[in-house]
């Protein structure tokens, strides 16, 4: 049984290549973070040769029984975190697990009402390039143009007046507490369904560091690699036992044959570690990281969209110092910075060049950073920003990321 290396060189290089750039740069992408060897081990083994469809206990392959322990740890570590009745650890991404919640709940051609895109908002949340604003008749509510916070007047009113099936809360770039209570009682004015997607902030929510959606939704959906730090997939929980029955279904065989166990193992594992009290301590430094980070640039002179932030995200609007999005996200790469271009509300430049970038704070937390490197790459980055032509500087920001990068090493 030959290794990797002996197998295929170029993608043994292209792994290598790729653990060399986590290691020697800082990782501000919000929706990422580094998984522990635990997860890593999991994901990487040999779960990965089993089909299992269905679901443990009522499979249609036989030679399950292991792969079902797997999915049971899963699924009870699930329920346990969030404090829910019913727990699918299946879908293969937040996208497929929105879907289901949206083919659970309502039928084709329905009203949904989601959170503009270009306001933080998710594809997922009925945007016309994805399945969620092509298969369903879409309403979208923004932020306030002022204080920059879910306008929940707007909501309420998109919601009287179209009457949407489902309202879905949640978001990919939106830095402040989400009121989940409010935007109950508005699906409960019209008897609509409300899904809260709360990919970004499980982490937070399995914490207790940001209010939990599970008594207000009817279908709470998740990704599972954000801040709550597990491998790529999705997940979905309800209280409800007759929408619990029509998930189980939607996911299989509704869309999708075999899970991948290989995956629920690594899940089974991250919720373990969410479960065990460091993984509090880790959440709270990921808000105060997140904050420090706000406070640096926004002394440095940097507009933070609506003044700062509540959990681990930043959205920096550069409209002041006359940098694009993505000419900012290019500069940033040079000095081994990686952060997304992202649109702030109201934008007038395209979603390909934007004018803000967002930063988030989960993964240089799990390298261990803290308040004190927050403040030096704050610096760093506004130093980019301001040198953005000037190579010289630039090379010397480099070497100062690399410097510190390399003082918290990652799986070394
Ligand atoms: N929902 C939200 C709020 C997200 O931010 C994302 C990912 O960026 C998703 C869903 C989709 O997850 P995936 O990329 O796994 O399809």
């Amino acid at each position: 049984n030959k290794s990797l290396k002996e197998i295929d060189k170029e993608i043994f290089n292209a792994i290598e290549d790729e653990l060399n750039r986590q290691e020697g740069g800082l990782e501000l992408i919000a929706s990422e973070n580094f998984v522990s060897k635990g997860v890593m081990e999991a994901v990487g083994s040999i779960m990965t040769n089993k089909y299992a469809e269905g679901y443990p206990g009522k499979r249609y392959y036989g030679g399950c029984e292991k792969v079902d322990i797997a999915e049971n740890l899963a699924i009870e570590r699930a329920k346990e975190l969030f404090n829910v009745k019913y727990a699918n650890v299946q879908p293969h991404s937040g996208s497929q697990a929105n879907m289901a919640a949206y083919r659970a709940l309502i039928n084709i051609g329905d009203c949904i009402l989601g959170m503009r895109l270009d306001h933080g908002g998710h594809l997922t949340h009925g945007k016309n390039v994805n399945f969620s604003g092509q298969d369903y008749k879409v309403i979208s509510y923004s932020v306030t143009p002022d204080e920059e916070i879910i306008n929940y007047d707007e909501v309420r009113k998109l919601a009287l007046e179209h009457k949407p099936k489902v309202i879905i809360a949640g978001a990919s770039a939106y830095p402040r507490i989400i009121d989940f209570k409010k935007f109950r009682e508005i699906a409960d004015e019209i008897n609509a369904y409300l899904i809260v997607d709360m990919a970004h902030i499980a982490g937070l929510v399995a914490t207790g560091l940001h209010p939990s959606p599970i008594e207000y939704a009817d279908v709470v959906t998740s990704t599972t690699h954000k801040t709550l730090r597990g491998p790529r997939g999705g997940l979905i929980l309800t209280n409800n036992e007759e929408i619990a029955k029509k998930i189980d279904k939607t996911i299989f065989p509704g869309t999708q044959g075999g899970p991948l166990m290989h995956i629920i193992a690594g899940k089974a594992v991250a919720f373990k570690e969410a479960l065990a009290p460091e993984f509090k301590e880790y959440q709270k430094q990921v808000i105060k990281n997140a904050k420090t980070l706000g406070e640096e640039l926004t002394h440095l002179g940097l507009k933070i969209v609506s003044g700062g932030t509540d959990n681990h995200l930043l959205l920096v609007d550069l409209t002041n110092i006359n940098i694009t999005g993505k000419e900012a996200e290019e500069v940033l790469e040079k000095i081994n910075i990686t952060v997304n271009k992202n649109g702030i509300p109201y934008d007038k430049k395209s979603p390909f060049v934007t004018s803000g970038i967002r930063l988030g704070t989960p993964a240089l937390t799990t390298r261990g950073m803290k308040e004190k490197e927050m403040k030096i790459i704050g610096r760093i980055i506004f130093q980019g920003l301001q040198y953005k032509e000037d190579e010289k500087k630039l090379i010397s920001l480099k070497e100062e990321v690399i410097k510190l990068s390399k003082e918290f090493p990652l799986y070394k």
